[in-house]
């Protein structure tokens, strides 16, 4: 007899308030002026982009191409050279950066202040951590461990993190680094959204037999999410849409973990939990 998987959906899935409101104002914008640009892609989703282009809400590469509608800086922050070129070109600007991403800003300038020289934990060359890095003269960019181990003996130093690193990834350099630099501070700037659906992650891969992760392959913030969940249970697999669900996956299961990446809407969320509903698995022998 074919039996149903118990499902198990992660509290905090997809996206997070940040983002949230950011495409919400983008919408707002779009209808009360016709149309909204950004530079670059709101959400690492395609679908999501696809859907907000036909509302209006067109993607740019430069504040060159925005003409007689104002243009949204996205939640993970904006340059500040973006800033000054929008007022010298007077473009209207609706700032959708999280408070999170901006309290990271005002956190990297208190450290600078300090006289310290200047750390970020995070991917190297992401909108974010750009962003960040823009608000001093100078910082450099550790993405790993090696890249710590690598570093000179400092006198000291201030570190901040990218909201969406991994909780282990940013420990694990702090303790590198907290032997090398002898006056350290670190601002742990993981954010809460982050480290909740972290947690919840972890849970879900210990207590279920198969775990599922909603998102694109381009975000790297699900493709994290993936690996925490794969180094707990090895049945974990990273899913754009249902098309990618194979039923072989859940021979023998009787649980399934969903949780999604910041990047991914409810209702690509929904979709993979109403097919998950529907799977009947092959029956154990
Ligand atoms: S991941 Fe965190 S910091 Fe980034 S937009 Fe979302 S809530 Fe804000």
């Amino acid at each position: 007899m074919p039996e149903l998987l118990r499902i198990r959906v992660a509290k905090d899935a997809g996206f997070c308030f940040g983002v949230s409101d950011a495409i919400a104002k983008a919408r707002e914008t779009a209808q009360k002026h016709g149309k909204v640009y950004m530079l670059g892609d709101i959400v690492h989703n395609e679908r999501v982009v696809a859907q907000l282009e036909q509302e209006n809400i067109k993607v740019v590469d430069s504040l060159d191409d925005v003409k007689n509608a104002p243009v949204l800086f996205r939640a993970h922050g904006t340059v500040p050279d973006l800033w000054k070129q929008a007022a010298q070109q007077a473009i209207t600007v609706v700032d959708a950066t999280c408070p999170l991403v901006h309290e990271i800003h005002n956190e990297i300038k208190k450290l600078h202040d300090e006289g310290r020289k200047l750390f970020i934990i995070g991917d190297h060359g992401h909108d974010e951590v750009v962003g960040i890095q823009a608000q001093v003269p100078e910082a450099i960019v550790i993405s790993n461990i090696d890249e710590a181990q690598a570093l000179p003996k400092i006198k000291k130093a201030g570190i901040v993190s990218q909201s969406t690193q991994m909780i282990e990834n940013v420990q694990e350099i702090i303790s590198i680094l907290s032997m090398k630099i002898f006056d350290l501070r670190f601002v742990n700037t993981v954010c809460f959204p982050t480290r909740r659906n972290q947690e919840q992650i972890k849970e879900l891969a210990a207590i279920s037999d198969v775990m599922i992760v909603v998102g694109s392959y381009t975000s790297a913030n699900t493709k994290r999410l993936h690996e925490v969940s794969l180094a707990l249970n090895p049945s974990s697999y990273m899913v754009e849409s249902t098309a990618d669900i194979k039923e072989d996956w859940f021979v023998n299961a009787q649980s399934v973990g969903v949780s999604a990446g910041a990047s991914s809407p409810d209702e690509l969320i929904n979709e993979v939990v109403e097919h998950l509903k529907n799977l009947h698995v092959k029956a154990r022998v």
